[in-house]
């Protein structure tokens, strides 16, 4: 199927049933008013000359257009080049020049950041075009107010809207060929566009959704960002292949609207990264909100403390709640548990491999490792993408004979089922020693004051590297080193004790809201000097 066929389908089996609802923007649509708001748009872009495996950019937080734009560039087959909200200037020069974006949707701002201003400072100019993006043609601009040199989303929708006859021209589409280029999180650094095609996308979609037993009478409440695979693969497509309404509580994730959003739509499904679930929990008016209509949902995209796990369950009622793995590249789902999986493995694994996928674990010669040791995890299948978007050299890395090395350490156990140990290059060797951080992090998680914790090395002289953990300490509790530093010590080999331990208000997290470990580290190599 192409991702086209896919709303089709959906807009065929329930016109009327409701499809999408925009909590912050006051929208309400069928799956017949998301398809001719589609249609409007994918005719408008036909005019504006877009043809297929021509990259159109979206540069926007969580909108209706954003969905719009989603499927109308997939109808006439354009591909999608996906931008993270958070980029400034220097990240958006790149992404944008990197994949040659022709058409750019773009939000007029977002949070502090006025990306038409942005744009100016590249150069876009009155007449339209500028000379530090060579290959964009034209700017759509959402919103009402006009911007000189830059088109309007309601013109071009109204001019689609008056010649929808010319998607007759967009010819028949192929499953096998580039819908999207996607972008990494920046977890580890500068992200990387994957291009990945129709058939990636909505297999994985289809298989996801599987593993919720998602249907026409769920309602999945979407607060992740749908610039990422998490957004418009594992909510959006994944509701489009299943029928399910989608629920956006906001431009932005915000906890209590979140909540706010389950409650008033009675959701039954609810997506997340780990430190979404737990600043829901945390949230003062918590105990405030009805979510017992919820059932599912995924929690994925970072480590998911067991804990964490526990109270999701209990406190959300998500007693089918599950776990995804996946990476961007993958389409991004490899490993999900299954609802019907022991209740121990849904809470301490990342479930089983999903189907007509093949996984390996690998030694650093890449030779298979003993059943349940660790290694690199490797995926090979439908899911994986073609490659990075004109980057040769990074893609050689990556895909060894069909192969995709995830640079995640894992174990899969004698059922299949599979841990995650951590990134491979978080692993830290002290004096010698493998420590796998996200074990320290599990313990130092239970402690009763810490609410967030991330644990990663800084550089040592005299043990390589050295272990540090940042905390945020639970409101209105107070901690201290020594208490972090005691607990520790019951619970872990000495050698494991973080050496720094420093409790922050924030950490650096990407759009996504995962922990960038990178970014941390260089804090603290800055302040030890
Ligand atoms: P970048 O590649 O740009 O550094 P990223 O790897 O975070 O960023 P994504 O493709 O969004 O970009 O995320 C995939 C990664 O997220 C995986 O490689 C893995 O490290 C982590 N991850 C995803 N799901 C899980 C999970 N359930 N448990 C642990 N880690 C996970
Ligand atoms: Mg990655």
């Amino acid at each position: 199927l192409t991702v086209d066929q896919l709303l089709r389908r959906a807009v065929d089996q329930a016109p009327s049933a409701e499809a999408a609802v925009f909590v912050e923007q006051g929208l309400r649509w069928t799956w017949a008013e998301l398809d001719a708001q589609v249609a409007d748009a994918a005719a408008g872009l036909w005019r504006l000359g877009v043809r297929p495996g021509d990259r159109v950019g979206i540069w926007s937080p969580n909108r209706a257009e954003w969905l719009v734009t989603q499927f109308a560039t997939a109808r006439i087959g354009a591909i999608l080049v996906t931008i993270n909200p958070a980029y400034r200037l220097a990240e958006l020069e790149y992404a944008l020049n990197k994949v040659g974006v022709s058409v750019l949707v773009t939000a007029a701002a977002f949070k502090s950041s006025n990306y038409l201003g942005l744009l100016q400072n590249l150069g876009w100019g009155d007449s339209g075009g500028a000379p530090r993006l060579p290959a964009l043609r034209r700017v759509v601009r959402l919103g009402d107010e006009p911007t000189r040199g830059m088109l309007n989303w309601a013109a071009l929708c109204a001019d689609g809207a008056q010649h929808r006859t010319v998607l007759a021209e967009v010819p028949a589409l192929e499953a096998h060929q580039p819908i999207n280029i996607q972008f990494t999180s920046g977890t580890t650094g500068a992200p990387k566009g994957a291009t990945l095609t129709h058939h990636n996308i909505v297999n994985n979609a289809l298989a996801v959704a599987g593993c919720m037993q998602l249907g026409p009478a769920d309602r999945l409440c979407i607060p992740v960002p749908l610039y990422h695979c998490f957004g418009m693969v594992l909510a959006v497509l994944a509701c489009v292949g299943s029928g399910a309404a989608m629920v956006f509580p906001g431009e932005a994730f915000e906890p209590r609207a979140t909540l706010a959003a389950v409650q008033a739509e009675r959701c039954t499904a609810l997506h997340g990264v780990p430190t979404m679930f737990i600043a829901e929990l945390d949230h003062p008016d918590f105990a405030q909100f009805d979510l017992s209509t919820l059932r599912t949902g995924i929690m994925a995209g970072a480590p998911c403390p067991i804990e964490v796990m526990r109270r999701v369950q209990s406190l959300m009622h998500m007693t089918e709640v599950t776990i995804a793995y996946g990476m961007t590249e993958t389409s991004p789902v490899s490993f999900q548990s299954a609802t019907d999986d022991p209740l121990d493995k849904r809470v301490t694994t990342v479930g089983r491999v999903l189907p007509h996928l093949e996984v390996k674990v690998v030694d650093i010669d890449g030779r298979i490792v003993p059943v349940g040791e660790k290694g690199e995890l490797c995926t090979r299948g439908y899911s994986v993408m073609l490659g990075y978007w004109d980057d040769p050299e990074r893609t050689a890395d990556a895909l060894r004979e069909g192969w995709m090395h995830t640079g995640d350490l894992a174990t899969i156990d004698a059922q299949g089922y599979c841990n995650i140990v951590g990134r491979v290059k978080d692993m830290v060797i002290r004096g010698g020693e493998n420590i796998y951080p996200r074990e320290v992090e599990e313990y130092l998680f239970r402690h009763p004051k810490v609410a967030a914790v991330q644990v990663f090395g800084v550089p040592d002289s005299r043990y390589g590297e050295e272990l540090c953990a940042w905390i945020i300490v639970r409101p209105g509790q107070s901690c201290t080193e020594d208490e972090v530093r005691d607990w520790c010590r019951e619970q872990i080999a000495h050698y494991k004790v973080p050496r720094y331990i420093r409790f922050v208000d924030d950490l650096p997290v990407t759009v996504t809201g995962k922990p960038q470990k990178f970014i941390m580290r260089e804090l603290m190599m800055r302040e030890l000097g």
